[in-house]
């Protein structure tokens, strides 16, 4: 199953996707978010019989994040070996993780607005795991399927400047305003297999990222039983499970994002989002 939202900004409606139609299930769920899946609402809406709700085409209305203000966006760092090298990091011996503020979490196809004075925003295509039930202090890693919903597409934009070199932690450089496109939609982790994925950027027409699920240094059991030992995970948790080589921060000199370019991210298996970016001071002065 796929669920998605859809609508204009802040008044998203939570529907299915069945091929190219949307239905509407918001007569059966309030939306999808961490308080309705807690009340059962993916189990509601597989169970119901959902030939009499409303339809429309998917493309017909813009797609919101697909779920509603997740609690928390967790990051896994330096999880492909070839990424790790083109960073001239060493290899994490435990997952890296660090938190993104949930609040920089928009729509698949939204604007990515470059912050003042940026001059190294950098894409990172991700496949991304979304909680379905709480998740605290799992046994092992064979337990974490259980405990995730499904998967969709994560575009971890992140600020090279502010989360390198002005110290601390890297949250600095990955929580700017829209910073974190999402989706279009999550596919439920009963119908595709997520350890064998092409994932892929492109950047104006040119292809960046080019890799697979299957070269990810800590597998996604892994991860979700790891950060269950740290943190509770709550239904729809979004969990960044790492980006591959051909960021912009690997080239020599690097190349990063300015504002008129166009970021395509996708996913073999989910889909494809595509987000232009957009300089902070055009916002102002339009
Ligand atoms: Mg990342």
């Amino acid at each position: 199953m796929r669920i998605a939202r859809m609508g204009a900004i802040g008044s998203e409606r939570p529907v299915v996707i069945e091929g190219d139609e949307a239905i509407f299930v918001d007569s059966l769920i309030k939306d999808w978010s961490r308080q309705e899946l807690e009340q059962g609402a993916f189990d509601r809406i597989k169970k119901a019989n959902l030939s009499t709700l409303p339809r429309t085409p998917v493309n017909s209305y813009r797609l919101g994040s697909p779920i509603n203000r997740p609690t928390k966006v967790i990051c896994v760092g330096l999880n492909y070996l070839k990424h790790i090298a083109e960073t001239g990091a060493e290899t994490p011996k435990e997952p890296v993780i660090f938190m993104k503020a949930p609040d920089c979490v928009v729509g698949p196809d939204d604007d990515i607005v470059i912050p003042p004075g940026s001059t190294a925003t950098d894409y990172e295509v991700e496949l991304a795991i979304v909680i379905g039930k709480r998740a605290l202090y799992l046994e092992n890693p064979e337990q974490s399927p259980d405990y995730i919903l499904g998967y969709t597409i994560s575009q971890d934009v992140s600020e090279r400047h502010w989360q390198i070199e002005r110290s601390g932690q890297w949250v600095k450089g990955k929580s700017f305003p829209t910073f974190n496109p999402i989706g279009p939609s999550i596919v439920t982790g009963d119908s595709i297999n997520p350890h064998n994925l092409r994932l892929w950027c492109e950047v104006d027409g040119v292809i960046k990222q080019d890799s697979n699920t299957d070269d990810l240094l800590f597998g996604i059991n892994h991860i979700v039983w790891y950060i269950s030992q740290f943190m509770e995970l709550f239904p729809g948790d979004i969990i960044n499970t790492g980006t591959p080589f051909g960021v912009g921060l690997g080239f020599k000199p690097p190349v990063y994002l300015h504002g008129g370019q166009v970021v395509r991210t996708g996913i073999e298996g989910i889909g494809e989002i595509t987000s232009k970016t957009i300089d902070h001071k055009h916002l102002l002065n339009p």
